[in-house]
């Protein structure tokens, strides 16, 4: 197995995975929709995706490492047949491996027949589970939490009627986040955690039901997005149509709030929220709690933008384009090292002098994680002649980890542990700076129909966090480039 070594650390927090699954109650092309709908969840993973269709109950898979276009190719989709169903994976990956075993959807064969599994999420207490599973003989290929969940869902379906009692049977065991797509294979299956951490919601293309992990991809096969799936739900759908059951784990629930800031693309709305609304109302707060007189408001693209937009709505301020993103340097680009990715962060944005040259300017992005980025960013605005620079962070402060699948640097490594917002302001050179506060952070979500997470700028967490880590001695053996 070849596994590639590389560094992804750019100053970005990172999303785990877009799924996508389709049942087939039409005359549709079901291939080409799932490519479709990943092409619209691509910004949820750039690191591999997948496609299995599962025609006669026999599943035909098409993945690897590599994004939509480089893998999905017409000449690689022509090799799937036309099935009942499909289920579709991006991913990304929070270890410092590209571990072809661990792409998705990962198809497993037990006595029941096969189950395609596309996650996105991870499980607290993935370590003691997969210790205990080891310890009872189980082999996993994989370091993927999608692994031992299809494993389990495996040998509770022995003891249970159908498989969606296997699968609530799993919930009662698996703690933290997870939104699952499956293949099973007569039943397509939406999965969402009790506390509801990661979006996925139900759609419908003529009379084929869709499930994925935002409304966006719904939108980009045409479809119509029918509901988000609720926290602790399963949702079944086969020929004889669409079931609802619930876990009988009623938790708090607690959706991601960074998706809203960063990790949803603007034009989906997730739970009730539509993500553009979201972020314009995060710059109206950023300008309502720390005003300040200036020229222009300008984002940095693209999860900025939107909260420039509202800060130049709410004060007045005229909105202006200060960067131009090169959109073709792709994440595959982000090894080396410092030096290398200073040049990369260079290489990605180009100020436009014309724009900046003697303004005093807000500029707005969507997080500080080590700080290095924004530092670049304040250095291209001041180089380029900009009067004053004004920096309005659309969130607040990243001082704790996150242990539901998002990709933050240890807390050490978060700047915002070693500086105050001054220090951090001398640091990066920039006039003023000021982050959206936890408060204005919530308010942002106003109408989300369910509860919300915060853990990693407030350090108050509403599900278990991981009580030991699993040693990744897979990972360790593969390190090989
Ligand atoms: S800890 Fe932060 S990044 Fe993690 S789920 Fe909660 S809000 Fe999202």
């Amino acid at each position: 197995m070849k596994s590639v070594v590389i560094d992804k650390r750019l100053d970005k927090v990172n999303e785990e995975c877009g799924v996508f699954g389709i049942y087939r109650n039409d005359d549709i092309d079901i291939v080409s929709v799932t490519h479709d709908g990943l092409y619209g969840l691509q910004h949820r993973g750039q690191e591999s995706v997948g496609i299995t269709v599962i025609k006669d109950e026999e599943p035909y898979t098409l993945k690897d490492l590599g994004i939509v276009s480089t893998v999905l190719t017409e000449k690689a989709l022509k090799k799937l047949p036309q099935g009942e169903m499909a289920v579709g994976h991006v991913r990304y990956t929070s270890t410092s491996y590209l571990d072809r075993a661990a792409t998705q959807p990962l198809v497993m064969r037990y006595i029941c027949g096969s189950l395609a599994i596309a996650n996105n999420g991870a499980i607290t207490n993935f370590a003691e589970i997969r210790n205990e599973l080891e310890h009872g003989g189980a082999i996993f290929q994989s370091n993927s939490h999608a692994e031992i969940i299809g494993y389990m869902i495996a040998t509770r379906r022995i003891e249970c009627d159908t498989i969606e009692q296997a699968i609530l049977k799993t919930m009662e065991v698996l703690k933290g986040a997870y939104s699952i797509v499956i293949g099973a294979p007569k039943k397509l299956i939406g999965v969402r955690d009790p506390h509801g951490f990661k979006p996925l919601c139900i759609g419908k293309l003529n009379n084929s039901y869709v499930l994925a992990s935002e409304s966006c991809a719904i939108d980009s096969i045409g479809g119509e997005f029918i509901r988000d799936v609720e926290p602790g739900e399963v949702v079944v759908i086969d020929d004889k149509g669409f079931h609802s059951y619930h876990s009988d784990k009623k938790k708090t629930s607690s959706l991601c709030l960074f998706e809203y800031v960063y990790f949803a693309r603007p034009d989906s709305v997730v739970d009730g929220v539509n993500v553009n609304i979201a972020r314009r109302r995060a710059g109206k707060l950023l300008y309502e709690e720390n005003p300040v007189e200036a020229d222009i408001v300008c984002g940095v693209p693209d999860s900025g933008l939107d909260a420039a937009q509202g800060y130049a709505e709410a004060s007045g301020i005229t909105y202006a384009t200060a960067f131009i993103k090169n959109k073709y340097i792709g994440r595959t680009a982000d090894a080396g090292g410092n030096d290398k990715k200073k040049k990369l962060l260079k290489m990605r944005l180009n100020v436009l002098k014309n724009i900046v040259e003697g303004k005093r300017i807000v500029i707005i992005d969507d997080s500080i994680v080590r700080g290095n980025t924004s530092a670049h960013i304040v250095k291209l605005l001041r180089d380029a002649g900009a009067k004053e620079i004004h920096m309005r962070i659309s969130s607040p402060e990243f001082v704790y980890p996150c242990y539901f699948g998002i990709d933050l640097p240890s807390p050490e490594n978060m700047i915002s542990n070693r500086f105050s917002v001054d220090e951090l302001r001398n640091e990066i050179g920039a006039d003023s700076l000021s982050f959206l506060s936890i408060k204005g952070l919530h308010s942002i979500a106003e109408g989300c129909n369910i509860g919300l997470c915060d853990g990693c700028f407030s350090g108050h967490y509403n599900a278990d966090v991981p009580k030991i880590i699993y040693e990744d001695k897979f990972a360790v053996k593969i390190k090989k480039v």
